[in-house]
């Protein structure tokens, strides 16, 4: 659509009631000195109003929270279409970002392993095999020969009812007959209690099992595994059923286990992070010299230190303690022999108190097991982290921050996924190699990747995602990052290009682009290909706002708006609007 974005006497802050006719579907540079007002035309004005209006747009319900946004003073704006700010700073605060998440490029990467990663044994190594219809009829004419088997799919296991539909679905499907409740007979004959549970397997073929019928048991095979969900059942008189699962085998040590999906590669997930250190790649272990950090501290000192003040509970119950250990809360740590250091700091033996305490005006007989220092620090820590209440939350904090040492977790090696994540791999690297490369790095990596023609087929719209991100990533000059960059350590300018890769990537068309000063930390060379893709989102049919002072971007654009002359109360006022070659001249 072309036309023109029509802003009518804006004055906001200090513009002075002025008209800019704006062309859409082009590269718009607004430029000036500092304070000229150039941001309160782009940002408080134009897409000040385009929020706006989004939100009036919008159900009652949905603006209740979402709130009224002021009308900026403005007389009108007409032609404008809805606006998207890509500025400095984003709003989302996840610390846990990165550039590969907030670009979507970690979302890509775990379909790409979970499509066509090649697991391998987390044993042994090898790499595991997906059981198929002809592998299952391999192992079964290796190992047996001459006996007539049963081939049956699963279909209902331990569910009430008569399941009526069911069977005449079967029947419709041109089966003829199931084992119900262990029973083989035909569909018409089965008549189930519809109060009971019951099991209904269905018969896809009885046959020899010998090399001359070996086309058929993999045929068969195949049709159970399809009827029965990725499972088939072989039976065989007087032995127990054999059942095959359509799941990862090593062929070596025969470990299984089932195909792992797009989530068992992220490690925020439980189906993905590591089992013991959860997901985090640090374990944490609590230490007696960070609790008692100075062996000059009294029992009382230690009963301080633990809680961050006196706590007078903690206080009776080291003094029972120590009346049956032999020592007073004044009594200095390093005067503690062996004996009563083990039982205060590890509670071994553990030791039964009795005491009395007076609370206000009762007074109450207390009996209770000592556990020691380490101990009960562990089990309140425990509990706080799995708890949502404040107080068990800060005593996690206090204690995972004062009285723990962090070590690498020893299961994953700080890689945060679980073994069986970190053994696929694709072109040979595992998913956590990919995630630390940098940009650049990235790049070669999925420019000379060499697939089979089934992968490709699988993979290929996946890489494009991938790839045209990364490209767009080093067209602005970010090739330098590594993917798993934290979002919240980056620059205003590399986070603004990164989501304006993020645009890029969603190929919006018709939609109005603001952004403010994209070329602030980029080096002189990469401003061409910043050019190029503001470019490219015109192509797409969007018009472009940019607040400038760069030259070559200036030089580059399709309608220079020039505001000032000076700033603040000096400013605001439309010094010179047109095409480069008017306005520079
Ligand atoms: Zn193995
Ligand atoms: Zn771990």
């Amino acid at each position: 659509m072309t036309g023109y974005i029509k802003v009518r006497k804006a004055a906001e802050h200090n513009l002075k009631g002025i008209d800019v006719d704006i062309p859409r579907d082009r590269l718009i540079v607004v430029t000036g000195p500092s304070g000229s007002g150039k941001s309160t035309l782009v940002l408080d004005t134009i897409f000040a109003e385009g929020q706006r209006r989004y939100v009036e747009s919008l159900s009652s319900y949905a603006r209740r929270f979402l709130g009224r946004l002021d009308k900026p003073k403005v007389e009108k704006i007409t032609g404008l279409p809805p606006a998207i700010s890509i500025e400095q700073k984003g709003r989302t605060k996840n610390p846990r970002s990165t550039v590969a998440t907030s670009t979507e490029i970690q979302d890509y990467l775990r379909l790409l392993y979970a499509n066509i990663g090649v697991p391998h044994c987390v044993e042994c190594g090898r790499p595991m095999e997906q059981l198929t219809a002809e592998s299952a009829a391999r192992l079964l004419l290796d190992e047996n020969g001459g006996q007539h088997i049963h081939i049956l799919a699963p279909i209902v296991q331990g569910e009430t009812g008569n399941h009526v539909e069911i069977l005449d679905g079967l029947h419709k499907n041109g089966f003829v007959r199931v084992r119900a409740d262990g029973e083989v007979k035909d569909i018409d004959e089965v008549d189930l209690d519809a109060r009971k549970k019951h099991d209904i397997d269905v018969v896809v073929d009885r046959l020899e099992l010998s090399q001359k019928n070996r086309e058929r048991l993999i045929g068969s095979l195949e049709t159970a595994l399809e009827t029965g969900d990725g499972r088939a059942i072989v039976s065989r008189d007087g032995v127990d059923d054999l059942t095959f699962a359509e799941q990862l085998m090593c062929p070596k040590c025969g470990k299984q286990y089932n195909k792992l999906g797009a989530k068992a590669f992220s490690y925020n997930r439980p189906d993905g992070a590591c089992p013991v250190c959860n997901g985090l790649g640090v374990t944490m272990a609590l230490d007696p010299d960070l609790v008692i950090n100075d062996e000059n501290m009294t029992v009382h000192d230690i009963s301080r230190r633990i809680n961050g003040s006196e706590r007078k509970w903690w206080n009776e119950r080291l003094v029972a303690l120590g009346a049956l250990q032999g020592f007073t809360l004044e009594t200095p740590y390093k005067e503690l022999t062996q004996k009563q250091r083990d039982v205060l700091v590890w509670g071994k033996p553990a030791i039964s108190l009795s005491y009395t305490t007076v609370n206000e005006n009762s007074t109450w007989e207390i009996t209770r097991k000592w556990h020691g220092l380490i101990p009960w620090l562990q089990r309140v820590f425990d509990k706080g982290s799995s708890s949502d209440k404040q107080w068990y939350q800060w005593w996690a904090r206090r204690i995972a921050n004062e009285f723990s040492r962090k070590s690498t977790c020893e299961v994953c090696n700080g890689r945060k996924l679980k073994p069986e994540s970190l053994a696929v791999t694709v072109a040979g690297q595992p998913i956590d190699e990919i995630s630390s490369l940098t940009i650049k790095e990235a790049s070669h990596f999925f420019e000379d990747i060499t697939l089979t023609e089934r992968e490709h087929k699988i993979a290929d719209l996946v890489l494009k995602e991938i790839r045209a991100r990364l490209n767009f990533m080093l067209s602005v000059g970010l090739d330098y990052l590594n993917l798993d960059r934290l979002s919240m350590t980056l620059s205003g300018g590399e986070s603004q290009r990164i989501r304006l890769a993020t645009q890029i990537g969603s190929a919006l068309t018709g939609v109005l682009y603001c952004l403010d000063e994209p070329s602030i930390g980029l080096h002189a060379r990469d401003i061409g290909k910043l050019i190029e893709t503001f470019y490219h989102l015109r192509s797409l049919g969007n018009t472009v706002i940019v607040i400038e002072h760069d030259r070559d971007t200036i030089e580059a654009a399709d309608h220079i708006i020039d505001l000032g002359p000076l700033a603040g109360v000096n400013g605001g006022e439309l010094v010179a609007e047109g095409p480069p070659e008017k306005v520079l001249a």
